[in-house]
């Protein structure tokens, strides 16, 4: 394997400091470094300040092979990068000739008239290679020193820096330190499986595996499992992210629903048009999110058919035909409920699936027996009715999107396991 070669950022402006502007350069410059197999190892934040931006950079060179610069090198009395960088590794500001010119013509095309301060852009330190910035008037510069290392200095304007990093800094880089390889990812997106019985499954692999190496991160309602590798070449590293993602799959098999960007609802949408099936969907404490998500998929029409929120148990009672006794003997948030509600719903909609859900979204309204965040959920379809009980622990609004998200896993999972007409 090649050496490791560490980079660090500094991104320079007072105004980073004072928090008005975001630092968004150092996230972007380290998500793209990294990407382009270079490891960003330290990053700080300096404000306009001469002595301090070189304290910086003098740390800097201490410890990493590249140090990158952003912000700083607009015309302004208060943008002191350029001298700071020229101070500190003693290389005379030179007026470049290319530079001043190429100033002037942005300055004359646009009918504006040039002023002096617009010249110091033109002052670059000696032996520097200069970076044009076709996107504004700060050009950036990188200098390699005898020992190989390099400092890059980039405008702060994300929209002229990311230009500037992606077409001319790393393709430098690579380049002088001879990085062939590239860094990927691939994210396995599971749910229905607590994070921690998920880890269990695979624990060795994320112990033992370095390339690609796995990461488990848990959002509500679900868990994404991160390959990350290292790789010469595109299919080098699609073979061995598939290896990894073969074994994965034998262990956590029907959990995992999607990849990178898929989300859950898209998964179902796709998996109702396959099987050329229908869904209506009654809601109670999900107070429609189920239907929304699902209508948020284009072409939902083809398999969406209706939605309900029944709310009052009257809505439930009249609406879908949920029995008063019913209702009354075992409660609104009960099992016995969702599956009527699931039932009644398929009937008046005459689709082939129909989900029933119902439960305490909380803060208020829990009890001993039945708490917040308890939630039933049933499906009603042509082999009869299935319904399973949740405990959320979460806010009302956490407990309304984990129940939406086992409401589709739900579907998801009758619809990979049931043959329909469409599918042949
Ligand atoms: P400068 O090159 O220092 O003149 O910066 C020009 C503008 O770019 C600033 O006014 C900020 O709005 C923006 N900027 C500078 N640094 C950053 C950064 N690290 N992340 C996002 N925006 C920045
Ligand atoms: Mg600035």
């Amino acid at each position: 394997m090649e050496k490791g070669v560490g980079a660090e950022i500094l991104t320079i402006g007072t105004e980073l400091l004072l928090g008005q502007t975001i630092d968004t350069n150092s996230a972007y410059i380290g998500e793209q470094l990294a990407a382009a197999g270079i490891e960003v190892c330290w990053k700080s934040t300096i404000g306009d300040h001469e002595a301090r931006i070189r304290t910086a950079l003098r740390t800097a060179l201490t410890r990493s092979e590249i140090v990158i610069t952003t912000g700083g090198l607009g015309p302004t009395e208060d943008d002191l990068t350029c001298r700071a960088i020229a101070a500190e590794l003693s290389r005379p500001l030179i007026l470049d000739q290319t530079v001043l010119e190429s100033i002037r013509r942005r300055f004359t095309e646009r009918a504006l008239v040039m002023s002096g301060n617009n010249e110091r852009q033109a002052m670059i330190p000696e032996a520097a290679t200069v970076l044009p910035n076709p996107h504004g008037t700060a050009p950036g510069f990188a200098i390699r020193l005898e020992d190989g290392r390099i400092v890059a200095a980039m405008p702060g304007v994300p929209s002229e820096m990311r230009p500037m990093l992606n077409e001319q800094v790393i393709p430098r880089l690579r380049e002088a330190f001879g990085v062939k390889s590239r860094i990927r990812s691939r994210t396995l997106k599971a749910c229905g499986i607590t994070e921690s019985a998920l880890d269990e499954t695979i624990s060795d692999l994320t112990r033992l595996s370095r390339n690609p190496t796995i990461a488990v991160l848990a959002y509500p309602g679900e868990i994404h499992i991160r390959l990350t590798v290292k790789a010469e070449s595109e299919t080098e590293g699609d073979q061995l992210l598939d290896d990894l993602e073969t074994k994965i799959r034998n262990r956590v098999g029907e959990y995992l629903f999607g990849r990178d960007e898929e989300r859950l609802e898209e998964v179902v949408g796709r998996l109702l048009l396959d099987a050329r099936a229908t869904v209506a969907i009654a809601e109670s404490c999900t107070g429609g999110l189920v239907c929304h998500r699902l209508t948020n998929l284009p072409g939902s029409s083809a398999f969406f058919m209706r939605g309900e929120i029944v709310y009052s148990n009257d809505a439930k009672e009249r609406l879908l035909g949920v029995p008063h006794e019913l209702i009354a003997e075992h409660g609104a948030v009960s099992r016995p409920v969702a599956v009527a509600m699931a039932v009644g719903m398929r009937q008046i909609a005459g689709t082939d699936l129909a989900l029933g859900i119902t439960g305490i979204a909380g803060p208020g309204g829990g009890t001993a027996t039945k708490p917040v965040g308890l939630t039933y959920i049933a499906l009603a379809s042509d082999d009869g009715a299935t319904s399973r009980e949740y405990r959320f622990l979460g806010d009302r609004e956490t407990n309304k999107l984990l129940a939406s998200q086992e409401a589709l896993d739900v579907l998801r999972r009758h619809l990979r396991s049931h043959r329909y007409a469409g599918q042949s």
